[in-house]
């Protein structure tokens, strides 16, 4: 299967997010606690340098929570602040700001030797494409907080929206390219669908899904449809299909709708909690 990404949007997004960068203290990094690694993009480590820097677990809710304490863990260990969150219920949210303090805590210190008093702390989200950045930002904010509109002698045009007394966030988050040259990425953004169906073939999906199951949470496919066992992925989409009355002209089985359904039921958390990839392979 193959992927594409476009270089117009890279290059741009790339642009702006160097432009954004400049301006700010912290970055709020968002992964998909489902696939960490596969969901970053490592070159914001290098565009974030001497930032401080804050790692999401977001959409903690749809992976097992076993294995987001161990990628936060991971993650800890290698010098960043990290939250598990639920972007979509408000879960973690409440920890963030004490978090970003504590995170731009030598930046603050620095302030205070300079003589520089309660200067809010500055913050950018980013993250790939479908990631949650916009749902965090709604409920990190909230309703009740005004954006603070053009900063005079800031870059014209950008807006922050002022969380409260020591923190404000740019209201544009960053959008990082996902990393399209390994394929076995590509697959698991597919899965999570973070790249767009219509490139994709739904059927050809839906068996490389089937495989990870099988391989990874047995048991689960089969009592989720009620099927029986099959090894041959395109094998149990069709028995998904008969299980769940998929049909086209009356009696055929509608494979491309029964692989729709799962890679539906999958993405909203229906077969479970699941977790793609692990910190023992990283
Ligand atoms: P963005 O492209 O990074 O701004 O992503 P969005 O904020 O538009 O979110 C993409 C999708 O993920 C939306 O359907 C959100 O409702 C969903 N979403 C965001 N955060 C979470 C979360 O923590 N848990 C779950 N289950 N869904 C989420």
């Amino acid at each position: 299967m193959h992927f594409q990404w476009y270089p117009g949007h890279m290059t741009k997004a790339k642009r702006m997010m160097q432009e954004n960068i400049k301006l700010i203290d912290l970055v709020i990094e968002l992964v998909d606690a489902r696939v960490p690694i596969s969901s970053r993009n490592p070159d914001i480590d290098e565009l974030g340098k001497n930032k401080a820097r804050l790692i999401l677990l977001n959409k903690s809710d749809l992976a097992e929570d076993k294995w987001n304490d161990a990628w936060s863990e991971y993650f800890r260990e290698k010098g960043f602040s990290v939250v598990k969150v639920n972007s979509k219920k408000g879960g973690g949210i409440k920890s963030i700001n004490g978090v970003i303090q504590e995170a731009c805590k030598e930046k603050i210190e620095r302030d205070r030797k300079r003589g520089i008093l309660n200067r809010p702390v500055r913050a950018m989200v980013v993250g790939i494409p479908n990631v949650g950045k916009s749902t965090f930002i709604n409920a990190l904010a909230g309703k009740a907080c005004a954006k603070t509109g053009n900063k005079p002698g800031v870059t014209k045009g950008k807006q922050w929206i002022r969380l409260n007394k020591n923190v404000e966030l740019l209201d544009t988050p960053g959008i990082l390219w996902p990393r399209f040259e390994d394929q076995a990425v590509g697959l698991k953004l597919a899965f999570i669908g973070s790249i767009k169906d219509e490139i994709l073939q739904t059927e050809e999906l839906a068996a490389e899904l089937v495989t990870f199951m099988n391989k990874n949470y047995p048991g689960v496919l089969e009592s989720k449809y009620n099927v029986e066992e099959d090894t041959d992925p395109y094998g149990m989409i069709a028995r998904i299909a008969e299980s769940r009355h998929c049909l086209v002209r009356g009696n055929e089985l509608d494979t491309e709708k029964a692989s729709v359904l799962l890679m539906d039921d999958f993405r909203n958390g229906r077969l479970g909690r699941l977790t793609l990839e692990y910190p023992d392979a990283y």
